[in-house]
Formats: structure tokens, C-alpha cells, sequence
């Protein structure tokens, strides 16, 4: 039989109808919750990303700011507008859009966000306390994916989870989350040797490659959830995941698309942790998340 698929797109729907009443009650008790995306340079796929950042935040009725510099900006320039934008009362969320260009370092420009207002969750402290199990802003795209997975209902506690993917972005950050629900979790990356013996024993597969259909039906073990977090594009320019769709649904239990899965859910987390950011800056100016 084939798998259920998980749309991300209307998950996303629902939640950010919730959002937007949410945004309404924090605009009545006088702050309106407001996030800033920069951009720095002209990169065709960052314009998008950004354009659909500052359209998700309008949707529900968010203040958005968006600042676009030119390529060859110093890194001394950037780090001047983060300062102005930790200390502007109307921005509860800073996001730089990566990559950024050679001259930037691009650590130096997210430890230089503040921690409150970090909500790409990239921040050392974030970092830090997402594998410590305290509160703090998640990273967009794994979150994203925990959301899924709890919109199908699914009982992480015991199950064995493996993401392929160790990026400090996805990979590293959804196995801490998973593991923080009690599953069991291997990761895998570029050096795991037999992968298919690997992904077989997973209950929850998350593919966070870039890697068109690394991820073949005889890689997974029947009745699996598969999250497909890659985006790459096929030889007719179509966007695709690094699963194989057609062939792995016919094996998972459940499975996102690509497009209409993991990816709009992560500007719906984007969201949420603008949101969570403006609450914190309401109840108390100083506090965390
Ligand atoms: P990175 O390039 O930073 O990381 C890729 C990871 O895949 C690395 O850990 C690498 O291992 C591992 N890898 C490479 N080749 C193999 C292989 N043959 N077998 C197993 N593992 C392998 O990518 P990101 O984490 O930033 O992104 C991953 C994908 O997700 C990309 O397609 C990206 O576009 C997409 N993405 C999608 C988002 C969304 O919203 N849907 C958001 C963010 C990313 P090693 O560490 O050893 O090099």
C-alpha cells in the first residue's frame, strides 16, 4: 500500500492561521511581533528564500524588515547593522540569509545576533542549549520536522531514528531533538560505511543529504516514516528531494514531498520562534525563551 504523505504545505496552513491570532493578541497587549531578514548580495535562490520570509511574516500579519546590501559589503558594515537591529525594540527576530559572501565570516555575524533574538536557532548559546536539553530557539528545518511528526502522531520513545546529514543546520540539531524524544538515533554522513544497512534499521528515516534519490526503497525498512529534507533539482530543473519519491512510497508507512513538505515547514518555525521571541520580550525585556 502507499504511504500516507505528510503535507507540510497544509500543516503549515493550520498552523499559522493559529499564529496569526497570536500575533493579533500580542499587537492588543501592545507589541507587535516584528522579524528582520538580511540579505546580503544578489544570490538568485536567497532572493526567493527571503521574498517567501517576509511574504509568510505579512500573511499573518507580522512586522517584517527587510534589509538587502550590496555583494562586496564589509563584514565590519554587517556586524554594525546586527547591532542596530539587537537593539531595535521592533525586531524580536534577526535572520541572516545564508550563504554569505567570501569576505564574511559567517560565524562571526551569528554569534554577533543576539542570543533573544536568534531565531534561526544557529546561535553557540542556542546550540549549546538545544544539547543540553534547555530552553532555546530550535533550528527552522528540523523543527520543522519534529512538528510533522507529531502532526501524524507519532511516539518517538524507543523508536530507532536515523538521519542521514550532520550539518550543524539539520543533521546535528534533529538527532539532539530526536534523542531529547527517546528515540534511539545513529547518524550517518559522507563517511558511513554501508548506509543501506543502516537506514534499514530505521523506524523515522530523515535524508538531510543534498543528494538526488540517495535514498532507494530497498534502503528502507517497510512501514518507516520518511522525512526528506534535501533540495536539489533534477535534469529538467525540477525541484526534488533526495529520496525516491515514487519508489519509497511504496514501502514507508508515511513520507514528505518535495516540493510541499519539510520546506514550507521551516518558515512556519521561522514563525513560531519570532512569535516565542516577541512573548519573551513582552513578559520580561531580559528574559529567554
Ligand atoms: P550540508 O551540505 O551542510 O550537509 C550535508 C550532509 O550530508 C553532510 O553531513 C555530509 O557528510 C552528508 N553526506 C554527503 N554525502 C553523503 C553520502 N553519500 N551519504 C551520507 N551522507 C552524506 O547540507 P545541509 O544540512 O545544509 O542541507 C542538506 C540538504 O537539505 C540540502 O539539499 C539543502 O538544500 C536542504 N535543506 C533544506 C531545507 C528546507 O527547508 N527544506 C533547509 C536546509 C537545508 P559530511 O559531514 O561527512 O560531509
Amino acid at each position: 500500500m502507499s504511504a500516507h504523505i505528510i503535507d507540510g504545505k497544509q500543516l503549515s496552513h493550520t498552523l499559522r492561521r493559529d499564529y496569526a491570532q497570536r500575533v493579533n493578541r500580542l499587537t492588543q497587549q501592545g507589541l507587535r511581533p516584528g522579524l528582520a531578514v538580511v540579505l546580503v548580495g544578489q544570490h538568485p535562490a536567497s532572493q526567493v528564500y527571503v521574498k517567501n520570509k517576509v511574504l509568510a511574516c505579512e500573511e499573518i500579519g507580522m512586522h517584517s524588515l527587510l534589509l538587502k546590501f550590496e555583494a562586496d559589503m564589509s563584514q565590519a558594515q554587517l556586524l554594525q547593522e546586527i547591532d542596530r537591529l539587537n537593539h531595535d525594540t521592533s525586531i524580536h527576530g534577526i535572520l541572516v540569509q545564508l550563504p554569505l559572501p567570501a569576505q564574511i565570516d559567517p560565524q562571526a555575524v551569528i554569534q554577533a545576533i543576539s542570543p533573544q533574538k536568534d531565531v534561526d536557532g544557529f546561535h553557540l548559546e542556542s546550540a549549546g542549549a538545544l544539547m543540553c536539553g534547555a530552553p532555546s530557539f530550535w533550528p527552522c528545518t528540523p523543527h520543522g520536522c519534529l512538528q510533522m511528526l507529531d502532526a501524524i502522531g507519532f511516539e518517538l520513545g524507543g523508536k530507532h531514528a536515523v538521519v542521514v546529514g550532520r550539518s550543524n543546520i539539520v543533521g546535528k540539531p534533529m538527532a539532539l531533538m530526536l534523542l531529547q524524544r527517546n528515540a534511539t538515533v545513529t547518524i550517518c554522513h559522507s563517511h558511513t560505511r554501508d548506509l543501506k544497512a543502516q537506514t534499514l534499521q530505521a523506524d523515522v528515516l530523515v535524508a538531510a543529504v543534498g543528494m538526488r534519490h540517495l535514498i532507494q526503497a530497498d534502503m528502507v525498512k517497510p512501514g518507516a516514516v520518511v522525512l526528506d529534507v534535501g533540495m536539489n533539482r533534477d535534469e529538467m530543473g525540477k525541484l526534488c528531494g533526495d529520496v525516491d519519491f515514487d519508489a519509497v512510497k511504496e514501502v514507508a508507512s508515511y513520507i514528505t514531498p518535495v516540493p510541499g513538505g519539510v520546506g514550507p515547514m521551516t518558515i512556519t518555525m521561522l514563525l513560531a520562534n519570532t512569535l516565542d521571541a516577541a512573548q519573551a520580550a513582552l513578559t520580561n525585556p531580559n528574559s529567554r525563551v
